[in-house]
């Protein structure tokens, strides 16, 4: 999320008048609306133009850096791709040199990288090993110098830091993100950089079928309600939003599962939506 505001003087256009009431060219406040990535690099951007720039957040900024609950998505391991280390280089020099010697790995795609999409991670007890999914885990991997893509399926019941490898199976889908099923029967996992999810039936994760792939919904996460017949799909397709399927003819194992779009909706602002 970021808003960037700008302060100029009241008669549009006309000279700003600065603190001490002289007149100065250079526009003096810029506003910018939540530290994260967007609104920090444009903070930087517009520092070169303005006399000065104010960042607003609504966490407190921690010292060290520390995870925030205003950026949630902090946590998961994050890719930061060639054209933009190209683009944050020029206004932080040095910045893909620091990120290394932070820690981050460099890395090749496709040789390096898998995509992973995963099933549910530990949450509070009893909701990973009882209701949501029956502790199964999963991954959908795609290497996309080395595909076909498998599907491994992990039992985390006993105790979702350790899961247990159940089966890894060559489907040959690609795999980016992934959803149970509340009941743990019906793993569904999406290709998102392109058209592409599969459901795959675990009902024994030790013999995992795929019983439904289809190329006209490219989803950047999916969710289900309580009884695992309806699909939410954050659509990255022709028309960002979100998608609702009826996918109750899956759920139900119909030998010929026909899959209907219940809606579409998508609304002005929208960007990447995402599960
Ligand atoms: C689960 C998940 C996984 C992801 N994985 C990847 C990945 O692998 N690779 C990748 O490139 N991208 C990934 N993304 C996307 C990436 O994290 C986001 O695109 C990116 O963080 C967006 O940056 P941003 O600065 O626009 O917004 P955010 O990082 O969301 O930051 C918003 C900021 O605004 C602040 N804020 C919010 N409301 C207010 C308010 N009312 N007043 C003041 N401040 C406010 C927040 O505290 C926060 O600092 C992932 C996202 C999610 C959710």
């Amino acid at each position: 999320m970021l808003r960037v505001g700008v302060a100029l003087d009241p008669v549009a256009g006309g000279p700003v008048v600065d603190p001490l009431g002289e007149q100065t060219d250079e526009p003096r406040d810029a506003v910018v609306i939540g530290a994260s990535i967007a609104g920090l690099t444009a903070a930087r951007v517009l520092a070169d133009h303005f006399q000065r720039v104010t960042v607003i957040d609504r966490d407190p900024a921690p010292h060290p850096v520390l995870f925030r609950a205003g950026v949630p998505q902090a946590p998961h391991p994050h890719i930061l791709l060639a054209r933009w280390q190209q683009i944050l280089e020029q206004p932080f020099p040095g910045l893909v040199a620091a990120l290394h010697t932070a820690g981050g790995v460099p890395w090749a795609f496709g040789p390096d990288l898998p995509f992973v999409g995963g099933g549910p991670g530990c949450g509070p007890p009893g909701r990973v090993a009882g209701k949501r999914g029956r502790g199964l885990r999963a991954r959908g991997m795609w290497r996309p110098g080395t595909a076909p893509g498998s599907v491994d399926v992990y039992d985390g019941s006993s105790d979702c830091r350790h899961p247990v490898l159940q089966s890894s199976t060559p489907f040959g889908i690609l795999g980016h993100e992934s959803g149970f099923a509340p009941d743990g029967r019906t793993l569904w996992i999406s290709t998102t950089a392109r058209a592409g999810i599969a459901a795959i039936d675990v009902s024994n994760p030790r013999l995992p079928s795929m019983v439904w792939y289809n190329q006209t919904y490219t989803f950047h996460g999916m969710n289900f309600n309580d009884d695992g017949t309806r699909l939410y799909g954050a659509d990255l397709g022709a028309v960002h939003g979100l998608s609702i399927l009826d996918v109750s003819q899956i759920q139900n194992r119909d030998p010929r599962p026909v899959v209907a779009q219940g809606s579409h909706l998508t609304w002005p602002a929208v960007s990447l939506p995402k599960h």
